[in-house]
């Protein structure tokens, strides 16, 4: 079963490649098609929604049955924040030393034990005859309060996993507990009620 992943993000495509391919999906990206997918506006207010709302448009680009993530870190002591705006929090065109030099900054003085958050993934999936569906996983730690490793992307320096810096861990271990492997084993289960009628 051949699906399309819709992503400008480098480094989620490289987790969700070497997640699905391993459990026997095909999969193409943004670079197999012949013109740039459109910038896909996140107006959703949930991960959930704003997967749907970035599968929805690599479907039309397509006629694939298409998967799209919507991720992002959600601090407790920030009331949920950066949440669905992680990309853009330190603003439009944010980059990750900005977005993680805004939430050293938000979270100064705050004690390791109040430093609680989640790693959220959204994983739509939207088939050609309508259907579709979500699914969520998460990976519960905390913010360090200084960076570390030489990892990952995003976030990753910041956020403390049950196993470690998420920067410090190998592919197979960030994988093996993170919020996008998570939703990926959730999403691969979830499949398995559709795909008889997909076949
Ligand atoms: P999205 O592309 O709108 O879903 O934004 C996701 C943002 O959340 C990324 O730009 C990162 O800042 C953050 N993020 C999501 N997943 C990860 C991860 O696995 N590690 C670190 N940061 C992540």
């Amino acid at each position: 079963m051949k699906f399309f992943i819709a992503t400008k993000n480098h480094h989620k495509l490289v987790e969700l490649e070497r997640i699905l391919i391993p459990m026997g999906f095909e999969v193409i990206s943004e670079i197999d098609l012949p013109e740039p997918l459109p910038e896909v506006e996140e107006t959703g207010t949930t991960f959930e929604e704003n997967a749907l709302l970035k599968a929805h448009s690599g479907y039309a680009a397509t006629g694939l049955i298409t998967v799209a993530d919507d991720s992002g870190l959600s601090v407790d002591v920030l009331d949920g924040a950066p949440g669905i705006y992680s990309a853009r929090y330190s603003g439009e065109n944010a980059n990750d030393v900005d977005n993680n030099e805004k939430l050293l900054n938000a979270l100064k003085n705050v004690p390791k034990e109040k430093r609680t958050a989640k790693f959220v993934s959204a994983i739509a999936c939207v088939f050609p005859d309508g259907r579709e569906f979500t699914v969520r996983g998460e990976c519960s730690g905390y913010v360090a309060d200084h960076m570390s490793g030489n990892g990952g992307f995003g976030y990753d320096p910041l956020f403390i996993s049950p196993i470690g810096c998420y920067a410090e861990l190998t592919p197979e271990q960030k994988d093996s507990i993170s919020h996008r492997g998570n939703a990926l084993r959730a999403f691969k289960e979830e499949l398995k009620k559709y795909i008889s009628e997909v076949k």
